[in-house]
């Protein structure tokens, strides 16, 4: 395995990171903050938030079980994926490897970081072959990316097959982990000591509900944590989002209710769709959603939109021809969608 040293860009390992106010004063004693430029008037909104938004994490390692300093908050997954192409990717010499079809960020990610992007095919059971994508790899090779329950199939990534990317790869194994709400499977954010270069992400978008305030979790050793850290933006996360966050956390009985209601509906609707004679396939899930293989998915999309109801189409995504990719919503809206279906011609 390499030295963390060793995978990091040389101008972020040497970098001196802006110190905010906030940083240089961080203790509880203090009652007159004369220290940040900031209005004294307006109160809460007028003092800027916790730049490593300690109080959150707390409820956050209760929740995940997971150390506070292996920790990174972000504004959606989406800023600790850029930030993972920025840390470790030098943009025209480095590449990164990922599995494919999976979650259109990465790649986006390595076009706009300047990063070459290596899609390995999964299987027609969209499974990954670790052999695979360590023959995708050369020594420029930084990332390896992985999503489990992988978007937008919706199954598991064999276990094995995992572990055998994290035991053999010598860069950093990203783990996207945006459904695991939805699984029974252990996550593997539990398997950070054995794994110092593995990142794991979370999301409150999804199960947790909250897509609308953008908090995305990032879970790894607390080394990449440090770095990831001198990196962001120094307010990343901003107040109204913590507090948000903070209050769903400190109840999540509502959010297991959720997700056991989802997972009913989960089965309910993909026997439903069996039994439609233009779906011909449903693949296997572990999310909240289930990808279905129809007569003609562009078609039956447009008859969707014009009912005012809309799903994914993946028709145009690798492996996924003729693939809609189907949320689930609540009973109402699931029957809505049966319902068009049903009585389409
Ligand atoms: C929805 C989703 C996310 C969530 O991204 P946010 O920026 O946190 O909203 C992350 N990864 C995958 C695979 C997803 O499907």
């Amino acid at each position: 395995m390499k030295a963390l040293k060793d995978l990091v860009r040389p101008n972020i390992w040497e970098l001196s990171p802006y110190s905010s106010a906030r940083d240089e004063y961080s203790g509880h004693t203090a009652h007159v903050f004369l220290d940040a430029n900031e209005n004294p008037y307006n109160h809460p909104f007028n003092r800027y938030p916790d730049p490593l938004q300690r109080e959150l994490k707390k409820l956050v390692s209760k929740r995940k079980r997971v150390k506070e300093e292996q920790i990174f908050l972000g504004n959606g997954s989406d800023e600790a994926i850029d930030l993972i192409y920025r840390c470790f990717t030098r943009p025209q010499i480095d590449n990164v490897v990922a599995i494919e079809p999976t979650y259109g960020m990465y790649h986006v990610c390595a076009d706009i970081n300047d990063v070459e992007y290596r899609p390995v095919m999964l299987d027609d059971h969209f499974q990954m072959s670790a052999k695979k994508m360590l023959e995708s790899c050369d020594r420029y090779t930084k990332v390896i990316w992985i999503c489990s329950p992988n978007n937008p199939s919706g199954n598991l990534i064999d276990r094995d097959e995992i572990e055998k990317v994290l035991n053999t790869f010598d860069g950093i194994v990203v783990i996207d982990e945006a459904y695991s709400d939805f699984s029974s499977q252990t996550p593997f954010r539990y398997e950070l000591n054995n794994y110092p270069h593995l990142i794991v992400l979370n999301t409150m978008s999804k199960a947790w509900g909250c897509a609308a305030i953008r908090l995305g979790m990032a879970f790894a050793d607390k080394e990449i944590i440090q770095i990831f850290n001198k990196v962001k933006y120094p307010y990343n996360i901003n107040q109204l989002t913590q507090e948000k966050a903070a209050e769903i956390l400190s109840a999540p009985f509502e959010v297991d209710k959720w997700v056991k209601t989802l997972l009913q509906e989960r089965s309910m609707m993909m026997a439903a769709f069996k039994m439609l004679p233009c779906c011909l396939h449903v693949y296997p899930t572990d999310a909240n959603f289930f990808l279905a293989k129809m007569t003609d998915a562009c078609g039956i999309y447009n008859y969707l939109v014009e009912k005012g109801i809309i799903v994914r189409n993946r028709h145009k995504v690798s492996l996924c021809g003729n693939c809609l990719r189907i949320t689930r919503g609540t009973k109402n809206e699931n029957e809505q969608l049966l319902s068009a279906l049903r009585n389409m011609n």
